[in-house]
């Protein structure tokens, strides 16, 4: 079920010792648009709900060796459990079973003798909660990435970008490792609005952002749009000098690549300062090390932009 897609057959695992059980419910859900695989005992069942995708299951109690109850436990109970919809079978005279049942996470118990339209309303029920999930899940995830993305670029955004940075900092804090911020910003930005529109400083954006995105590969690294035309990087266990390298390539990528838009190629370039925490530890604050980077993206601005300058030293174009 991790791989829902919108038109997968519901899949159901059908576990009773009884094969003539099986068969009938096998029939029933099958005529009720579901795939349906069989286990004879716990064990089988156990195995096969590892070795398939299977959404639902539908599990007697009473079976030798593992039983309906134990199974149950087992699935739930797992490290990291399979999503699954558990339906428990029981019959006369063991009604203790369904609160015990429930208790281990079962999620529906059916009475036996049964009737196979009710065993398959029940199974509809579980399909559609467990499709609810996977929907509430994905809107979840969906509007987490969009807290977090710019929409723009796609690239990371502020918040994110500072969220990471003070962890990132606690944890190079605490085991010494250095860590680099690149701030960078696009030059002279505004001529591209003032002079084509818009639409075309957006593509400028994005250009930026996609050169970016092919230059900064490492995934601990992380790239995010700080603001209008502005850049952040965190580049994580990283030496100085690396940084100030991967700044340098960043800036020629940017310069060797054209911004396709509605007015031609255009070139476009970028200043990036440099800051990083190494050695002496002496910056305290992920404040200090952003201040860092922003004085240095400065001086690459009032010193002929197009250039990297690190916090400390002004580094020529390498
Ligand atoms: P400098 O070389 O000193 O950085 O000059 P600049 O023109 O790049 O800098 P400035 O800060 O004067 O201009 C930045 C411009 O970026 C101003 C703002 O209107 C524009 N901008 C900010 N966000 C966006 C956006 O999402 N799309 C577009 N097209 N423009 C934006
Ligand atoms: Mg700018
Ligand atoms: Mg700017």
């Amino acid at each position: 079920m991790e791989s829902q897609s919108a038109n997968k057959k519901t899949s159901v695992l059908v576990v009773d010792d009884d094969p003539d059980i099986r068969k009938i419910l096998n029939y029933a859900l099958r005529g009720g648009g579901f795939g349906v695989i069989e286990a004879f005992d716990g064990a089988d069942a156990f195995k096969k709900f590892h070795e398939e995708d299977v959404d639902i299951i539908i599990s007697d109690i009473m079976m030798p060796g593992i039983n309906g109850l134990e199974l149950c436990k087992m699935i739930k109970n797992e490290e990291t459990p399979k999503k699954v919809y558990f339906i428990l079978l029981s019959a006369k005279g063991e009604s203790n079973d369904k609160v015990v049942g429930l208790e281990l996470g079962a999620d529906e118990y059916i009475p036996k003798p049964f009737e196979l339209q009710e065993v398959v309303a029940r199974v509809k029920t579980g399909e559609r909660i467990i499709k609810l999930q996977y929907t509430l899940e994905n809107s979840a995830r969906y509007y987490e990435a969009l807290a977090f993305t710019d929409e723009l670029t796609k690239l990371y955004n502020r918040r994110f970008f500072n969220e990471i940075l003070r962890k990132e900092f606690a944890n190079a804090k605490r085991y010494r490792h250095p860590l680099s911020i690149i701030l960078l910003d696009i030059d002279r930005f505004k001529l591209f609005n003032d002079k084509y529109g818009h639409p075309t400083g957006d593509v400028v954006l994005q250009t930026v952002a996609g050169v970016l995105k092919g230059t900064i590969k490492r995934e601990c690294d992380i790239v995010a749009r700080y603001g209008g035309e502005e850049f952040s990087i965190i580049l994580t266990n990283t030496e100085k000098n690396s940084s100030i390298e991967l700044a340098e390539m960043v800036r020629v990528a940017v310069e060797n690549t054209k911004a396709d838009t509605d007015y031609g190629k255009l070139s476009v370039t970028i200043s990036l300062g440099v800051g990083i925490m190494e050695e002496t530890f002496s910056v305290n604050t992920p404040d200090e090390l952003f201040a860092q980077a922003d004085e240095a993206l400065l001086m690459a601005k009032q010193t002929g932009r197009n250039k990297v300058c690190c916090y400390g030293q002004e580094t020529d174009k390498l």
